[in-house]
């Protein structure tokens, strides 16, 4: 237990999320029958008419793909922002019903931020000793919670965390549909964007474009359509991060 690091795999998506697409939105634009309209999907690729959705911006028809991501080795300070996303579906592990410690004096599993790192191993050393004192504060009161009459293990337990830290690790499943996806990839793979939502919403991205490359040919931060939203604020990168992107497959 200890220093962890992010780790995030597509769990599940819709089959065939391009072919489902194409069929969402040809009904929009044909006379034809379900089935008729269903063959024809099946039939022929469908790049050439998911792409073109994409450009001209009609995008409700991508609500009809879904994604599921397991995401590990994050902070919960990394799941203060991802909740924000009001479209997204979310579980996450409690720290309720879960204890924060191992049973044999480990220590909570936690995020060093990379700036702490780069101060170097003497930093790195304080950072996790600060770690292990509250691991023992929250022991501390864990045992006396629990010890109570009127206080069960998870009353002891959703008490006791009060005092953990915003490094502490967590892990959920989380839903998106591919509309989400995009405005997510917009806002969070962003240079703006905090370095730790920042690579997950790049690793998100990836695995995406891995399944659905053309529905995902475009998602990035806004900066790859259209000029930096972010004004005086801007990263001044937009060359570099068009090329970062432009490499992810
Ligand atoms: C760089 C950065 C810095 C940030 N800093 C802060 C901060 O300092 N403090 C802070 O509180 N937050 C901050 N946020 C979070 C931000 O304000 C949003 O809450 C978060 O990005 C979710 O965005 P959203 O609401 O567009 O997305 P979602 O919740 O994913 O919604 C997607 C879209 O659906 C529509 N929508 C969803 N719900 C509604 C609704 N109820 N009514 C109307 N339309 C709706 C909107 O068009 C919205 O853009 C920051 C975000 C970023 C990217």
């Amino acid at each position: 237990m200890g220093e962890s690091t992010l780790r995030v795999e597509l769990l599940y998506h819709t089959e065939r999320p391009e072919e489902k697409v194409a069929m969402a939105a040809k009904i929009c634009y044909s006379n034809a029958g379900i089935t008729e309209l269903k063959q024809g999907i099946a039939s022929k690729d469908q790049a050439g008419f998911v792409s073109k959705l994409m450009q001209v911006g009609h995008h409700s028809p991508i609500e009809h793909a879904s994604f599921t991501f397991g995401v590990e080795g994050v902070s919960r300070s990394l799941l203060a922002q991802i909740t924000r996303h009001r479209l997204a579906s979310f579980s996450v592990k409690s720290q309720r019903y879960v204890r924060e410690s191992g049973s044999h004096g480990e220590i909570f599993d936690y995020l060093i931020p990379p700036g702490i790192a780069a101060l170097g191993p003497k930093f790195v050393e304080e950072f996790k000793r600060q770690m292990a004192q509250m691991q023992s504060w929250y022991d501390y009161w864990l045992d006396l919670l629990a010890g109570q009459d009127t206080c069960g293990v998870k009353a002891a337990q959703e008490d006791a965390r009060f005092v953990l830290p915003n490094a502490t690790e967590t892990k959920f499943v989380v839903t998106m549909n591919a509309r989400e996806l995009h405005h997510f990839f917009n806002l969070r793979c962003c240079n703006r964007a905090q370095w730790e939502i920042r690579n997950l919403a790049t690793e998100m991205l990836r695995l995406a474009k891995g399944v659905a490359p053309v529905l995902f040919e475009n998602a990035g931060p806004s900066c790859l359509q259209e000029s930096c939203p972010e004004g005086r604020e801007s990263c001044g990168k937009m060359q570099e991060v068009r090329e970062k992107f432009a490499k992810l497959a």
